[in-house]
Formats: structure tokens, C-alpha cells, sequence
């Protein structure tokens, strides 16, 4: 996903080796190249002048120590700043004291949201929760039959309407999972939300009625990482209109840009969770900030 950032950052950084000593002019090459880098891979342009603004300062001042030379230095402050910017230590998912934990996942039609459903209950099963499904998805036809499908591959039981028996409301199906799971002994629930291919007034009303229902403990909006600047912009109506306490970033697997998606966690505060890329419903992990730097450094 990074492929191309990574490439740039390199090159950028590459011409600093070999120099016993760093002047001002060289820094601020560099820190245009970087600018560059960042731009072209698409993160968000307050993120890449805070980003750039800090590295310089860094640089400027950084004293020379004995065990880097200066163009380490100035790997080591991208490095640094990189992970910063990605949300510095990894962020652990908060499991309720008193169980079930309520995960709820918001975010645009066609971000991954039901496949996540299907990795995240997989993952919490290997290590041995007993996740349960809710099917809150009633607007896209087969929503409801696809969180199914995912939930039998990753052998968790999914709570959905039944057909004809009039429940028909999304905020009624969640609170109604949620007694589920308390009454069968599940002790993390994941409710899959409407997405619409835009954020719109309703979806934001839904998602947030929902949540009032429910109280999740994580509110996680998923974002495709493919999108672009609107990444930024989706991130920042669902933190206005739903409120979210995580961020999960998915087709990580996909040849695009992807540092729109990367600037989410600095635009909106919140931190990144997990990592989807690909299909597969183990294609999933932890977001780990620091690996992702140093993959992005190559
Ligand atoms: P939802 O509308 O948010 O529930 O999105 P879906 O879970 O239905 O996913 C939309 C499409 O993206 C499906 O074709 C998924 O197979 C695909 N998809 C989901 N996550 C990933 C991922 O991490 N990588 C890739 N390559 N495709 C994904």
C-alpha cells in the first residue's frame, strides 16, 4: 500500500547519507522532498505542515551524538514522527469490566464493515472470547445474510431479525442482540451497522440511536484506506455525528496512496486499532504504529 511513499521517503532521506554534517539548507531539502512524499501519497495538508515544521525543528536542533551520523539523526526524527503521527503506542481494545463488551462498527457502505465483523470475531475467539454478530444492517439487501455467511466461516453465532417477525428496526435488533448475549453467555457483542455510500443526515441519526441504545464501549469507524481525501473528510462527519473511540483502516492491501488514511488518527484523535488486507478473514491485526513507520521507511 505504501510502496510509493516508502520509495520517496527513501530517496528523500537517501541524499543526506554520506554528509559528516548537516546545514540548515540541507535540512530544509530534505524536508522538501518529504513534503513532497506526503503530499503525493495523499495525507491530509495540516498533518504534512505539522509533520514537516517538526522534523525541521528537530533536525535544526538536534545535537550530534556520538553513536548516529547526521543523516541517522534525521531518520531517526522521521521515524519518530511518523509513529507519532500513525498514534505512537499501539492502542489495545477496551474490554468492559463487566461483560459483554459492546463493539459498534460505523462507517460508509463498501468500507468493510461486515467483513470486519467476521476478523475481529475471529480474532477475540482465538483468544477465547465468545463473540456474538448483530445484524443491524437492514438497508443494503443481503447485509443481514452476508454478516451470516462471515459469522459461520469464522464459527460465531449471528443475532438477526427474523424474517416476518416484524422487527424491523436497527436500534431494536441491537438492544435486543445485546440481551441476547447477556442471556447466552457471550461476552463481546459486534453490531454491524447501515453504511449508505455518503454520510447523510439518517445514517448519522441511525448510527447515533444505536449507540444510545446500546452504549457501546468502542464505537470503531471503519474507513477504506483506498479513498483518498474523502478518508478525512468521512472521518470527520462520523466523529460529529456518531462519535467514535477507535479507527480500524481497511484494503491496506490495495496499490493506492493511502496516506488520507493515515492522517485520521491526527485529524480526527482517535487512534487507529486494527489493520485489514485482504478477503481472507484472518487478512487482519492489530495496528501496531510502530511497524507500520518502519514499513513506510522501507
Ligand atoms: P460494508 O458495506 O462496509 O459492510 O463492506 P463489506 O464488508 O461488504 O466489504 C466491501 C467489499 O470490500 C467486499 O467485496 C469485501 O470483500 C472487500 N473487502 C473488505 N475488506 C477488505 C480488505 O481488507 N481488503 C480487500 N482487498 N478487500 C476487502
Amino acid at each position: 500500500m505504501f510502496d510509493t511513499l516508502s520509495d520517496r521517503l527513501t530517496s528523500a532521506l537517501q541524499t543526506l547519507r554520506g554528509k559528516g554534517k548537516l546545514t540548515d539548507a540541507d535540512i530544509d531539502a530534505t524536508a522538501r522532498e518529504i513534503r513532497i512524499a506526503l503530499l503525493e501519497a495523499d495525507v491530509a495538508l495540516p498533518v504534512v505542515r505539522e509533520f514537516i515544521a517538526q522534523i525541521k525543528q528537530r533536525a535544526k536542533g538536534a545535537e550530534v551524538s556520538g553513536a548516529l551520523n547526521p543523516a541517522q539523526q534525521v531518520v531517526k526524527i522521521v521515524n519518530e514522527e511518523l509513529i507519532g503521527i500513525l498514534g505512537g503506542e499501539t492502542r489495545r481494545l477496551n474490554l468492559a469490566k463487566n461483560p459483554p463488551t459492546v463493539i459498534m462498527l460505523a462507517g460508509l457502505q463498501g468500507a468493510g464493515k461486515t467483513t470486519l465483523a467476521g476478523k475481529l470475531a475471529l480474532w477475540l475467539k482465538k483468544q477465547g472470547h465468545a463473540p456474538l454478530l448483530v445484524a443491524c444492517d437492514l438497508q443494503r439487501p443481503n447485509a443481514v445474510t452476508q454478516l451470516q455467511v462471515v459469522g459461520e466461516r469464522a464459527g460465531v453465532t449471528t443475532f438477526a431479525p427474523e424474517p416476518g417477525n416484524g422487527v424491523g428496526d436497527p436500534v431494536e435488533v441491537a438492544r435486543r442482540g445485546v440481551e441476547e448475549a447477556r442471556h447466552a453467555q457471550h461476552d463481546v457483542v459486534i453490531v454491524d451497522t447501515a453504511g449508505r455510500l455518503g454520510v447523510d443526515e439518517e445514517l448519522m441519526r441511525q448510527a447515533a440511536d444505536i449507540r444510545d441504545a446500546v452504549k457501546p464501549d468502542e464505537t470503531l469507524f471503519v474507513v477504506d484506506a483506498m479513498i483518498g481525501q474523502d478518508a478525512v473528510t468521512t472521518a470527520e462527519a462520523f466523529r460529529d455525528g456518531v462519535g467514535f473511540t477507535g479507527v480500524v483502516l481497511t484494503k491496506l492491501d490495495g496499490d493506492a496512496r493511502g496516506g488520507a488514511a493515515l492522517s485520521v488518527r491526527q485529524v480526527t484523535g482517535q487512534p487507529i486499532l486494527f489493520a485489514s488486507n485482504g478477503e481472507k478473514l484472518d487478512d487482519f491485526d492489530i495496528f501496531h504504529p510502530d511497524r507500520m513507520a518502519s514499513r513506510i521507511l522501507g
